[in-house]
């Protein structure tokens, strides 16, 4: 079953179970302190954001089973290219709260300078949003650089504020019980992006022996068919999966020869429902070290055609 929904979590629980992992990644890892309290400041924000998205209504997609189907079938995620309206004055707070808590955080003046630039006028939130969900690296990069800003950053703050959209999104467009042609078309999707935004997975969740991507972005789940590199589909002997500490083999990293790209993947007793998932991304930060000294990275991400210019207005 490739596809993989993920079971919804109230914010408490969500809030519980954040503690108790933070609690036990701070206890093998003390210097992790800082990053994890970061963390804890831009997660709150982004599951308060969630819980109003969840209150309000979702924009209507037209977007039937048959027409996802065919679509999926040609390699195209669902949401790729789709004109679809964010809920902009819904967004933007959370926004600049994230640029508060990020220069908190250790970001500084670079993130208060984000919060400034959108608040006088000098970057639309409703272009960088729209970047952000059109996944368009280059077109962010290119406004966060033309108004002295870090790309980095922007690119970050835009990610984190628009998650909890696309991920809402997501679970509206699959649902739990697909239907049936939406549900052939995402068992037979084997593909290292996001069937949901095209994103890639920020780390394969190993869940009872199931190796389950979760996107980065939206934290779709979903399987593969075959035991591969994610990027590439090399399965001979460049793609090697490797525990770089010999006492955590619950933690290992797939590292491709072929292409360069790697992914991270942790054991765990359950997936982690949204926005948790990025726990087990900051939990496994020393494997993206390993990998990167040994000259592996994360390719950019994949574009369906479908990006536009962000307004340099
Ligand atoms: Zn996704
Ligand atoms: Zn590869």
């Amino acid at each position: 079953m490739p596809y993989v929904p993920i079971p919804a979590v109230s914010p408490p629980d969500l809030n519980g179970s954040a503690e108790r992992r933070w609690q036990a990644i701070r206890a093998s890892r003390p210097d992790l302190e800082p990053a994890l309290a970061l963390q804890r400041g831009l997660l709150t924000l982004v599951i308060d954001l969630a819980a109003v998205l969840d209150g309000g209504r979702l924009p209507r997609l037209s977007l039937p089973p048959k027409y996802l189907a065919a679509k999926l079938a040609r390699g195209v995620p669902a949401l790729a290219g789709e004109p679809i309206p964010l809920p902009v004055p819904v967004l933007t707070p959370t926004l600049l709260r994230l640029c508060d808590a990020l220069a908190i955080g250790g970001a500084g003046e670079a993130a208060t300078h984000i919060r400034e630039t959108v608040e006088s006028g000098g970057l639309e939130p409703g272009s960088l949003l729209a970047a952000s969900l059109n996944r368009d690296q280059a077109a962010v990069r290119t406004g966060a650089l033309h108004r002295g800003l870090a790309p980095d950053l922007v690119w970050l703050v835009a990610e984190l504020a628009v998650s909890p959209f696309v991920h809402a999104l997501q679970r509206m467009v699959f649902g739990n019980t697909p239907a049936e042609a939406l549900r052939t078309a995402l068992d037979g999707w084997n593909h290292g992006y996001c069937p949901a935004c095209g994103s890639w997975p920020a780390v394969a969740e190993v869940v009872a022996g199931h190796r389950t991507l979760r996107c980065s972005f939206c934290a779709s789940g979903w399987e593969l068919t075959t035991y591969a590199c994610i990027y590439c589909k090399e399965s001979g002997e460049p793609f090697v999966t490797a525990a770089p500490d010999e006492e955590r083999t619950d933690r290992r990293i797939e590292v491709c020869r072929s292409c360069g790209g790697y992914v991270k993947t942790i054991d765990l007793p359950a997936l982690s429902p949204f926005p948790l998932l990025s726990i087990s991304d900051i939990e496994t930060t020393d494997l993206d070290v390993a990998a990167m000294e040994h000259g592996y990275a994360r390719p950019p991400l994949k574009d369906f055609g479908s990006r536009h210019k962000m307004a340099d207005g």
